[in-house]
């Protein structure tokens, strides 16, 4: 059952209320490149077309930064959805240490690019129970010895893991800002443009169709709804959050996640906490493209922000999304029809990754640097 209340905003807390909604696509129009999709990881793509001197129009369902990349947690961590040992076990050392280097580069740029949305102020990674601190001691050995950064933390939130070099950020406030740059460059973007049907690179939405050589779909949530052969590769779940009046700034220092990263929250410059988690506690009924908050989860929220973290501040904010899953935690990025490019899948940790999908599909198809996507593939042997 879906939760209505009056007094609690539907938007996400990362919503100022000051955008004007794009325009919709009316009639059929051409470019270079079509993009679908108007989040972090379609806007990276577009500005990375447009210097590569594309012509780029991209249509949206709804409006910029309107899916999980509006909407999400604000956690800007390196890694892959894999703790960085059991990447390690999976993809191998050497392919587990290449994805977390190029996901520290790629938060050194995001905090580059949009410095007004982001805070390099670290991360912290708390165990839950006595066999997850064993779990956070072999992941610091494990980056420990390839020298990558993570420091053991024992502090009023509990014991484990604190990462130096990672952030949190405004996820909204990028998406809008990288929007703006990308129409400055020239790309035309339409919003309220549900994309309906895909015939060859042509795509079509109630209002008019963009044809186009190259067709990029970044979409991570419903992906597979766009382009149903990936339907046993990637599924869609819906992650909620909740976010309270402000409290005393400085209370909670950095992003925190807990229980193997199910739950996640973070205090906002303004003094707002941000909660999210137990997608696990939904059941079966998460795995959804429902996008709207649901009775038993925000009930969860609620009782681990009474109990767990003892804020009693009134919730103003409950909201939900939809993210991409794949059994290899790896995400899709690839050519999956001749020139219609995939980028999703990130499950749940698109943020980073999703920036870091969108250069190298760029050029992969433009450029034929077709090895750029190669760090998205599962090693077929993976040594440790
Ligand atoms: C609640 C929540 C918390 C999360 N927390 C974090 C976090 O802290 N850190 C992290 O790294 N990741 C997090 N994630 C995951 C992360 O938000 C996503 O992986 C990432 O934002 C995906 O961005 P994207 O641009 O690839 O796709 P999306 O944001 O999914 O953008 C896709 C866009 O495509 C549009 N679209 C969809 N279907 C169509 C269609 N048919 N036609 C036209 N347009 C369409 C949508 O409207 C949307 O704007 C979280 C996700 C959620 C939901």
């Amino acid at each position: 059952m879906a939760v209505t209340d009056p007094r609690v905003d539907a938007r996400p807390v990362w919503d100022d209320g000051t955008w004007a909604p794009l325009p919709s696509l009316d009639g059929d129009v051409r470019a270079d490149c079509c993009v679908i999709g108007l989040g972090g990881s379609g806007l990276t793509l577009i500005e990375e077309l447009l210097r590569r001197g594309q012509s780029v129009v991209a249509v949206d369902a709804t409006d910029v930064g309107a899916g999980a990349a509006g909407r999400n947690g604000g956690f800007l961590l390196a890694g892959t959805y894999d703790f960085y040992h059991d990447a390690v076990r999976r993809f191998g050392r050497g392919h587990a240490h290449a994805i977390y280097t190029a996901t520290l580069e790629e938060i050194g740029r995001i905090a580059v690019a949009t410095p007004e949305a982001v805070r390099l102020v670290g991360s912290k990674r708390i165990a839950a129970d006595a066999s997850e601190i064993d779990d956070c001691r072999a992941q610091f050995d494990a980056m420990r010895a390839d020298g990558l950064p993570c420091e053991w933390y024992e502090g009023p939130e509990g014991s484990g893991l604190y990462f130096p070099s990672d952030g949190s950020f405004n996820p909204l406030q990028r998406c809008r800002q990288l929007a703006r740059r990308v129409q400055h460059g020239g790309a035309i973007l339409y919003g309220a443009s549900p994309v309906i049907g895909i015939e060859g690179t042509r795509v079509i939405t109630p209002g008019g169709s963009v044809q186009a050589p190259q067709l990029f779909v970044a979409v991570d949530g419903r992906l597979e709804r766009l382009l149903p052969e990936l339907a046993g590769r990637v599924r869609t779940a819906r992650l909620q959050m909740l976010a309270t009046a402000p409290l005393e700034p400085g209370a909670i220092p950095c992003p925190v996640y807990f229980r193997e990263g199910f739950e996640y929250w973070q205090q906002l410059p303004d003094g707002r906490v941000a909660l999210g988690g137990f997608r696990d506690r939904g059941g079966e009924s998460e795995w959804t493209v429902d996008g709207t908050p649901s009775l038993t989860v925000q009930a969860h929220l609620e009782r681990f922000l009474r109990r767990h973290l003892a804020i009693d501040a009134p919730i103003t904010h409950r909201w939900a999304a939809s993210a991409g899953y794949t059994s290899t935690g790896l995400p899709i990025v690839e050519e999956v029809r001749p020139n219609v490019w995939a980028l999703g899948g990130y499950s749940g940790t698109g943020n980073v990754m999703g920036a870091i999908a969108a250069r190298a599909i760029a050029a992969a198809a433009i450029d034929g640097e077709a090895d750029r996507v190669t760090l998205f593939r599962t090693p077929t042997r993976a040594v440790g």
